[in-house]
This record gives structure tokens, C-alpha cells and sequence, in this order.
């Protein structure tokens, strides 16, 4: 790579691909601007000024295809988990998962009694990086990017993430949901547990 600088004399700079592509992908993260409850109104708080998530090359877009991050911050509820893999879909390769919070992480205050809350958005879709807290706070939200900016500065391109992600899919054997015929399964299973709720007497 040849460079230039202010006083016209050029420069040679000799670098790895590898670590051009992860320098290049670990400081334009472009997050998808959604979330799902309570811990989002931190991850709001983490991008306005008094934080400035734009500092680290950190700025949200408003479509999954042009995102490259995706953070789930709140409650997972089932009605909500295919819309979330849905949207995990459309974006582009390499992509990466944050979890922000109890409920995102493992379902949170609804672990034990709630009904409708997946368990963790890791059966849905794969994480990266898990953010712990109720709500956690921005400081721990920009914590998860460093660490997520960490795990890209290791990526090479000889074994790209997503083939990984695939093989690693295909040899676990519980756990994660492989396909579209396991989530038609998980629906159904949310049905039947809404109609035993709907089948307790009112006293
Ligand atoms: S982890 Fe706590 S703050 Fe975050 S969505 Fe769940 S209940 Fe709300």
C-alpha cells in the first residue's frame, strides 16, 4: 500500500491482507438500530453523545443488509424469535451477534416462569459476545465491542467465520436450532403451551 503524506513524499506501508480486511471490519462496526425492551433504552444511551459509540467507527443502520452487527437488547419472546433469526438472515456475511443482557443471555427474571421467553436468543441464532447485566450499563454494552473487535482482529481469510459457524452448526447436536423444520417445532411448541394457559380456570 502506498501512501502519501502532507509534505508529498510517499510512503511504503507492508501489511498482511488479513489484517487490513479485520483493521478495516473491526473499526466501521454498523450495528442494527432495534431493540426488544429495557436493556435498549441503554443501548440508546451508549450512542448518544455522553458516550459516543461513534468514536470507535460505531454507528447504527436501519437495515439488516447493510448491518453488520446485530445487538439483541431485551427479551427474546417466542412471537418475536423468528422476526429476530429472520432478520439475522438478511444480513450480509460476516456478521456478528452481541447479546445485551439477563434476558437476551439466558432468559433473564423470565428463566423459570416465563412461558413465553426463549431461554437465551443462543438457541435461535449463534452469539459472539454475551453482555451480562439488568440492564447493563452503556460502559459494559461498549466492553462487549471491544471484546467483539478482539475476536475480529484474530479472523483470516483462509478459514472464513461463516464456513466455521456451519461446521460447527452440523456437529452440535443440541442446543441450536438447525433448520427451518426445527422452528416450525418451537412455534408449535408455543401454541400448545399458550393453549394449556388458555385452558387454566379463572378463579
Ligand atoms: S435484562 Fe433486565 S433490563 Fe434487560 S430486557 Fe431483561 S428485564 Fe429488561
Amino acid at each position: 500500500m502506498i501512501t502519501l503524506d502532507k509534505t508529498g513524499e510517499g510512503g511504503v506501508v507492508i501489511t498482511k491482507l488479513d489484517d487490513l480486511l479485520n483493521w478495516a471490519r473491526l473499526t466501521s462496526l454498523f450495528p442494527m438500530g432495534f431493540g426488544l425492551a429495557c436493556c435498549a433504552i441503554e443501548m440508546m444511551g451508549a450512542y448518544a453523545s455522553g458516550y459516543d459509540l461513534d468514536r470507535f467507527g460505531i454507528i447504527p443502520r436501519a437495515s439488516p443488509r447493510q448491518s453488520d452487527v446485530m445487538i439483541v437488547a431485551g427479551t427474546v419472546t417466542f412471537k418475536m424469535a423468528d422476526r429476530v433469526r429472520r432478520l439475522y438472515e438478511q444480513m450480509p456475511e460476516p456478521r456478528y451477534v452481541i447479546s445485551m443482557g439477563s434476558c437476551s443471555n439466558c432468559g433473564g427474571p423470565y428463566w423459570e416462569h416465563g412461558y413465553h421467553v426463549v431461554k437465551g436468543v443462543d438457541r435461535i441464532i449463534p452469539v459472539d459476545v454475551y453482555v451480562p447485566g439488568c440492564p447493563p450499563r452503556p460502559e459494559a454494552l461498549i466492553g462487549g465491542f471491544l471484546r467483539l473487535q478482539e475476536i475480529i482482529r484474530k479472523e483470516t481469510i483462509r478459514a472464513p467465520r461463516a464456513v466455521q459457524q456451519i461446521m460447527a452448526k452440523r456437529m452440535n447436536k443440541e442446543g441450536m436450532i438447525k433448520d427451518e423444520s426445527e422452528m416450525k417445532n418451537m412455534e408449535a411448541n408455543r401454541d400448545q403451551s399458550e393453549g394449556d394457559v388458555r385452558q387454566i380456570p379463572i378463579a
